[in-house]
């Protein structure tokens, strides 16, 4: 029988809630384990995730299996969607109702999925489930409340695989350092990647300062991030 998980993405599957519906070749609703302690949100299929119908699987795709391989995950053991479920043509930013119009996808996936930590992956993703205008560049590298679970944003893929080589704050860097703590969070929340320990005091005060380098998202920085005061909450 089919798991309600499963019958949400069959009905995501003919969605025209959005002008999107048009130009797409197929939904791309999500994968990946379907009670996932970790859940990864990125921003929109590309040109490879609408042709196959699977999110992340073009080179920023590669770029998240290496991180996930780093911190002992494999794609099978998380969750991976996207804020929208299908491809903005020429992969243009997402457009406000079009957010709005996906969103109610988005959240009956992290309430059937239950995980415990979300990790959103670049602007748009941050900024809509921290509901915030504050960018990216701000936001990563501490977590934040979410919904009882643990939030922790992160840069897209796509922006350290476009930065490589350039001159200014790395973004890979950057990532990898918020990887290094999400494998912590996992740790304290017990969920541990397979054959490490569970380190209830690891997360605690590790969340690194806000990087004050330049935004590599789509959309630029304004304001403090959400919920500032609790930075160490957990
Ligand atoms: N970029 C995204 O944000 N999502 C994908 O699925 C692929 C590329």
């Amino acid at each position: 029988m089919a798991t309600e998980l499963e019958r949400l993405a069959a009905e995501a599957a003919g969605c025209t809630r959005c002008r999107l519906h048009e130009t797409r070749t197929q939904v791309v609703f999500g994968e990946g384990s379907p009670s996932a302690e970790l859940m990864f949100v990125g921003e929109a299929p590309g040109f490879h995730e609408d042709k196959q119908g699977r999110p992340f699987v073009g080179p920023s795709g590669q770029l998240l299996n290496r991180l996930l391989g780093g911190i002992g995950l494999r794609r099978e053991d998380v969750y991976i969607c996207n804020v929208l479920k299908s491809r903005p043509p020429r992969n243009r930013d997402p457009q406000p109702d079009e957010i709005a119009a996906c969103r109610y996808w988005l959240d009956a996936q992290v309430r059937l999925v239950d995980p415990k930590v979300v990790v959103t992956l670049g602007n748009f993703a941050a900024k809509t489930l921290l509901d915030t205008a504050t960018g990216i560049t701000r936001l990563r590298g501490r977590s934040y409340p979410f919904q009882g679970r643990v939030l922790l944003p992160t840069f897209h893929p796509a922006a350290a695989l476009h930065a490589s080589g350039r001159a200014g704050p790395s973004p890979l860097d950057g990532m990898e350092e918020d990887f290094r703590l999400l494998a912590k969070l996992l740790a304290e929340h017990g969920a541990a990647p397979p054959g490490q320990p569970a380190d209830p005091e690891g997360a605690k005060g590790s969340a690194v300062a806000p990087d004050a380098g330049g935004e590599t998202g789509a959309s630029g920085d304004g304001g403090e991030p959400p919920g500032s005061g609790q930075l160490g909450l957990f």
